[in-house]
């Protein structure tokens, strides 16, 4: 008997890391149940690394501890959630067996030689998919489950700004909402942001790195890191840092371009910082010249709908 480790992506967020404790709880409610043949082993949350400050925030409210580490798959069972890419995967996913992969990103390039439970969805986050998995299996959402799920909500759309938003999240967010016994849900929203705006005394390493992913666009080594603030002026004294830590790693991991998104939840919109071999792709890609080091993209606020898509195809 070993252990079946429900995981998200490097650099965890908010969905990642609450998905996987949903998500295991689930399955080993599912096995209580008789709901599930074969492999029954139990089912524990990991992390691929550190919790961010609003990750930490929502764990504490609910009254849950940190996942534990995992980095490395090899000879692990693993359940992948908000992701299905190798580059964003453990190390060594190759050498590890994929149980199920839960996720609501474009479909990544982890393949398996056995046919799994495979679920994706477009929504707007990992956890509203979840939240209906429970419904379909009828296993109650105990209320602490409930709450960190409609945190990942909230912050996978920014609540609901983001254009990823579908029904399905405001619903959801909805029910689990009442489950969960949160009535102000735009308060708790504000709460969780604050905590996430949180960038004083950290290293501009930490931040670029924070919630980043890397990429391969047409053959192309590309990272996108995104800090979501409630205003940017928050960034203002660390912004050159930043861009210098860019350069940095732009250097050390033999990349074509680093793009990091400094998005500001108020105002809707992201000012993009770019170190490229070729900043003619910016404005193929979004229509706008690089001014200087960035350039500002107005209702940008989504890396998987509105930065990836178009920068794939500003490199096909
Ligand atoms: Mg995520
Ligand atoms: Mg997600
Ligand atoms: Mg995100």
């Amino acid at each position: 008997m070993s252990p079946i480790y429900v995981v998200g992506h490097k650099n965890p967020d908010t969905d990642s890391i609450c998905s996987a404790i949903a998500y295991a709880y689930l399955r080993n409610e599912r096995v209580k149940k008789g709901q599930i043949k074969g492999i029954t082993d139990e089912a524990v949350p990991a992390r691929q690394g550190d919790l961010n400050p609003e990750t930490e925030f929502v764990l504490k409210k609910f009254g849950f501890e940190p996942p534990e580490l995992l980095t490395d798959g090899t000879g692990k069972k693993v359940i992948l959630v908000d992701h299905s890419e190798k580059a964003q995967s453990l190390d060594n996913i190759d050498k590890a067996e994929i149980i199920a992969i839960i996720d609501h990103h474009k479909i990544g390039d982890i393949t398996t030689p056995n046919p799994i439970t495979f679920i994706a969805m477009p929504a707007g986050c990992t956890a509203s998919i979840i939240k209906k998995l429970f419904e379909l299996y009828e296993i109650e959402i105990p209320p602490n489950i409930a709450g960190i799920l409609l945190a990942s909500i909230l912050s996978d759309t920014v609540a609901f700004k983001s254009v990823t938003t579908t029904e399905k999240d405001k619903q959801a967010a909805e029910d689990l909402a009442k489950i969960a016994g949160i009535d102000d849900i735009m308060g708790f929203a504000m709460e969780m942001f604050k905590a996430k705006s949180d960038v004083a005394g950290k290293s501009p390493r930490d931040l670029l790195f924070r919630d980043y992913k890397d990429f391969d666009m047409s053959g192309n080594k590309v990272g996108i890191g995104q800090i979501e603030v409630v205003s940017l002026d928050l960034l203002a004294d660390i912004k050159d840092a930043l861009y210098e830590e860019m350069q940095k790693v732009k250097a050390e991991g033999n990349y074509h371009s680093v793009f990091l998104m400094l998005t500001d939840i108020m105002k809707e919109g992201t000012e993009l910082l770019a170190v490229t071999d070729d900043a003619s792709i910016v404005e193929k890609a979004f229509g706008k010249k690089l001014e200087g080091k960035s350039v500002w993209l107005d209702g940008v606020m989504s890396r998987k709908k509105q930065v990836v898509p178009p920068l794939e195809k500003a490199f096909a």
